[in-house]
């Protein structure tokens, strides 16, 4: 079976980097949605040499496109999950594909869209070694992922509801590490409403937003628990109108993460708590506690998974270990849902989301091989 995969990859191999090259160079940005268009539009022609058909598929808001495979799959299929939008503007001088021979750079290569390829070729691959059979796949390109995916949740949801397991091809982390766990990812917006006054004239007649807010800051910043996963970051304070005015008017901008949907009620009620008693200059307090991602969390069933294709990937030649990050991806949803999921499939590379993002050149060609022969043990169980 391994020669069979090598022969296949020598095939396909310069089609990846030239696929690869092709949507690099296509800017995607999430909020550039004529982008979005192109770079869906190249990734259906990519699949449709390869005997793939992506459909195009809407939320019920019809607020923008997402790509699928196998939307007639009704059980029993693994569900493949990736992105095509990226965080690099089109006004970004990070525009474009380079290839230095050892590694390939340019605007989402990391993240995540060599992981598109790894995927494509890998079904492609697949479907190469067994062409008799409808293979129990369901494929969701969002395009979405980096703005919350506020839109494709509801895809995500009604689509995989009966997937027997996730797979995220996310960027491999440096030494080619999967990601088995992420953190759960919650907004905080609070606003503190104090009362203008001259602060030379009358500053007594005022309440200062501001001494309210960080009354309420130091308060947040305690919930911090680094050990047990817990993070409530006060990242942002916007207040205050002028030297001499007593500020009336504050919002603060907290980002919260937790590791396990068990420890989510808990640290949601102290926030509540934090927010709901009485501050020291009796300013009024509202907020907004929002969770955006619910956690990746590790089962029985997603620690054998990452068991089974951390061998295959020695067995391939590559050492693989398991991380667990504070980023959320489209895997924690599958992840909530009960379904066992694993994560950082894709190419190996680093530093997503800024201009130095690259990834290994080999390994898109390496992280095929691996996903391909871990996904054939899991179909020769079936
Ligand atoms: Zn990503």
């Amino acid at each position: 079976m391994i020669e069979n995969i090598d022969k296949l990859l020598l095939k396909y191999k310069s089609q990846m980097y030239a696929d690869l090259e092709n949507i690099i160079n296509i800017n995607s940005f999430s909020s550039n949605l004529e982008g979005i268009d192109n770079a869906l539009e190249a990734i259906v022609n990519i699949a449709k040499k390869n005997d793939i058909d992506l459909t195009t598929v809407y939320s019920s808001k019809k607020t923008r496109p997402h790509l699928m495979y196998g939307v007639e799959k009704e059980k029993d299929y693994f569900a493949f999950v990736g992105h095509f939008d990226t965080v690099h503007s089109p006004s970004s001088d990070f525009n474009q594909y380079i290839d230095d021979g050892e590694i390939i750079k340019g605007p989402g290569t990391n993240d995540m869209k060599a992981g598109l390829i790894v995927a494509i070729y890998s079904f492609a691959i697949l479907k190469k070694l067994y062409p008799e059979r409808d293979l129990p796949i369901k494929i969701l390109f969002n395009s979405d992922e980096e703005i919350g995916s506020t839109d494709s949740q509801e895809i995500i949801e009604k689509e995989f509801i009966n997937a027997k397991a996730g797979f995220i091809f996310e960027p491999g982390r440096p030494k080619g590490e999967i990601v088995t766990r992420r953190k759960g990812i919650a907004t905080l917006d609070v606003e503190v409403i104090g009362k203008p006054a001259h602060s030379g004239v009358a500053p007594w007649d005022g309440i200062n937003s501001l001494l309210a807010s960080c009354e309420i800051i130091q308060k947040l910043e305690a919930l911090n628990d680094y050990e047990n996963g817990i993070i409530v970051g006060c990242n942002q304070l916007n207040c205050g109108i002028a030297r001499n005015v007593v500020p009336p008017h504050s919002k603060i901008l907290v980002d919260v993460r937790f590791e396990a949907m068990s420890q989510k009620d808990i640290l949601f009620g102290k926030i509540k708590n934090i927010l709901t008693e009485k501050n020291g200059v009796g300013a009024e307090v509202k907020y907004n506690l929002k969770l955006n991602r619910p956690p990746l969390e590790m089962t029985k069933e997603s620690s054998l998974l990452s068991k089974l294709y951390r061998n295959t990937s020695k067995q391939v030649g590559y050492d693989c270990e398991e991380i667990s990050t504070g980023g959320g991806s489209d895997g924690n949803f599958l992840s909530a849902m009960g379904i066992p999921t694993i994560d950082g499939l894709g190419a190996v590379g680093d530093f997503s989301h800024t201009k130095k993002e690259y990834i290994k050149k080999e390994s898109l060609v390496y992280r095929t091989k691996i996903f391909v022969l871990f996904m054939i043990k899991l179909l020769e169980k079936n």
